[in-house]
């Protein structure tokens, strides 16, 4: 049994604790598992699928954090059915409810739903079942609003706790609880009623992103005392992780291309930045042939799901979406995800190319790295606490050239990440060795100088303005004063993006009644550059064409400053080793 004394500072749930709630030989393991295989057509359990059942009917508090897709729902669906009363099911979205109801109504599990669609009918009908000694129904499901709003739902859940009914409470995407996850919602913030009204009721959590921060955050909100936390490692191996720098000519017909060749016949995903870019770049598709359409919030309720069907039955071979296409998408064979723009943070790229390659088999996530797209975002979440933050983990996965791109990723989600796990399954392994370090002082000085000047004269420069002043086009009267540049394009984007996200450079924003913009001022580390003895190196990609002298000079042993491209907290995974893999081109 797990250690129950009240004391303090429990024990961690251990190894061995684990083990025994794998096992099949508790007093409900024969019904489980007869249920598993007659109502739930399932052959065998899912790793810690067990363990969380078990866990949950032993009346522990759970929070249970696992990849999309693997089964969760199976975790409380299933003790649901094997227990006398009824689950209740807090779920963020109505049709998240209505494709579980179907599903459940489809292998005969009464199930039902309160929400502020539900008819006066309906809503009777279970506020009865509620407190029917016979428990006519297995789960609820309802709405976080409903328990925050409904005075009537919270007294017939008390006389359903007093009369032993409510057997348990699954809040499922519990991360929206807390601020720091990828999809906050403020209703979720009210959920604690229910431990402290129901405190003897075990309460299951289920999510598919959560740091530990987040947990943290999420069982202080749902006042849930000590709960066993069970996490299913994040890593999808099919999944192959590229980066292409966006070339600012034609990143459409790159994409039009990848999806007419390597992904002939196959369905995929395109996420774009906005409602208008989904119309735009599924247009664009369109006239190049592909079977594509738009996806987001702003279309009517039948076309998204005409969209969403047409593509479940490849009648339609991409969709172009906003992140309003994802919870409860569960298309198993999605052979590509890909991302015009970047996500706003590597919890949602995660999430959102995670959505490829459910069934196991090889899939690619791609993501189009835009400098222009950074502060497009970047003034987009320019109210939200963590949102500066955040893209710039995002901005620095995409700029990095020498860390596994998993890597990158465990950092976010507290995990020890070994680079040989990956595989080459990211374009970083695979094409290993594939940069450079350079000695950018000076070229960091002559940009940093070239903003502080034009503050002096109070002129706010964009980071675009900044690229096209630095490289001598524009602004007669600055470009007498400074120092431009014979950098590429390429070279002068990346090195701003570096001195941002290295803090010589940082963001200031101005707010009009029409738009938000972004401008670059000196950062906090910019005095820095002042001093003779101070150095920045970055890596680059290698180019492979036309090598130019006198460019960037490369650094060869007097590395003072080393700083990589923005990794903020990298000491818990392995560094890499010197030796890499051959290259190999099998992937294009
Ligand atoms: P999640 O909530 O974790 O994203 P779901 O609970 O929606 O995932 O389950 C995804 C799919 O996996 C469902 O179709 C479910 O029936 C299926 N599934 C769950 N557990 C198993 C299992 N042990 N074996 C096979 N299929 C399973
Ligand atoms: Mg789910
Ligand atoms: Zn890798």
């Amino acid at each position: 049994q797990a250690s129950g004394s009240g004391k303090p500072s429990k024990p961690a749930f251990s190894k061995k604790d684990l083990q025994h709630y794998e096992e099949s030989d508790f007093s409900w393991s024969k019904d489980v598992q007869e249920k598993l295989e007659n109502i739930f057509k399932i052959s065998k359990f899912r790793p810690l699928q067990r363990a969380a059942i078990n866990l949950s009917m032993s009346g522990r508090d759970l929070f249970l954090v696992m990849p999309t897709g693997r089964g969760k729902s199976l975790c409380y669906q299933l003790p649901a059915v094997c227990s006398k009363g009824f689950t209740l099911v807090i779920a963020p979205l109505v049709s998240l409810m209505e494709d579980q109801l179907m599903y459940l109504k489809s292998v005969g599990v009464s199930a039902v739903t309160l929400n502020a669609s539900s008819s006066k009918e309906d809503s009777k009908f279970v506020m009865a079942g509620m407190t029917d000694k016979n428990s006519p129904f297995k789960l609820l499901y309802v709405t976080p609003e409903k328990i925050a709003k409904s005075k009537l739902l919270m007294s017939k859940l008390e006389k359903a706790y007093n009369m032993g009914l409510l057997e348990r409470i699954a809040v499922d995407e519990v991360h929206c609880c807390s601020q720091w996850g990828h999809d906050f919602r403020p209703d979720y913030k009210l959920l604690g009623i229910l431990k402290r009204q129901f405190p003897k009721v075990p309460l299951v959590g289920l999510t598919a992103t959560a740091t530990s921060n987040i947990l943290k955050d999420c069982q202080k909100i749902l006042c849930v005392p000590d709960p066993v936390t069970l996490t299913a490692p994040f890593n999808r191996p099919n999944l192959y992780y590229e980066v292409r720098v966006k070339s600012s000519e034609d990143s459409n017909g790159e994409i039009a291309a990848l999806i007419k060749g390597r992904y002939k016949d196959q369905s995929g995903i395109v996420y774009v930045f906005s409602q208008k870019d989904a119309e735009l770049v599924a247009i664009d598709l369109q006239q190049r042939g592909i079977l594509a359409q738009p996806y987001h919030a702003n279309m009517e309720p039948s076309d998204k799901s005409r969209v969403h069907r047409h593509w479940s039955t490849k009648k339609i071979q991409v969709v172009v979406a906003t992140v309003a296409f994802g919870m409860g998408i569960d298309k198993a064979d999605v052979r590509f995800v890909i991302h015009h723009t970047i996500s706003k943070s590597i919890e949602n790229y995660y999430q959102e190319s995670g959505r490829a390659g459910r069934d196991d088999h090889p899939a690619d996530c791609i993501v189009f790295y835009g400098f222009s797209d950074i502060f497009r975002i970047s003034t987009m979440v320019v109210m939200e606490n963590t949102g500066q933050q955040k893209l710039q983990n995002m901005v620095a996965y995409c700029q990095n050239v020498d860390r596994c791109r998993r890597a990158m990723m465990a950092v976010h989600f507290d995990e020890v990440w070994d680079d040989e796990e990956c595989h080459q399954m990211c374009d970083v392994c695979r094409h290993g060795n594939d940069y450079v370090t350079m000695d950018i002082t000076k070229h960091a000085r002559d940009v940093v100088k070239l903003v502080e000047l034009a503050s002096s004269v109070d002129e706010k420069m964009t980071p675009l303005k900044v690229c096209d002043t630095w490289m001598g086009k524009g602004n007669a009267k600055l470009r007498k004063m400074i120092q431009t540049t014979i950098l590429s394009r390429q070279e002068v984007e990346s090195i701003i993006v570096h001195l941002l996200l290295n803090g010589y450079f940082s963001e200031d924003f101005s707010f009009t009644p029409y738009t938000t913009y972004f401008y670059l001022k000196a950062g906090r580390k910019a005095a820095l550059l002042k001093s003779e003895n101070h150095s920045i190196t970055m890596k680059m990609k290698r180019k492979v064409p036309t090598p130019s002298p006198g460019r960037l000079s490369v650094a060869v042993s007097s590395v003072k400053d080393s700083e990589g491209s923005g990794a903020k907290s990298s000491a818990k995974v392995k560094p890499k080793e010197g030796k890499r893999p051959a290259e190999n081109s099998g992937k294009s």
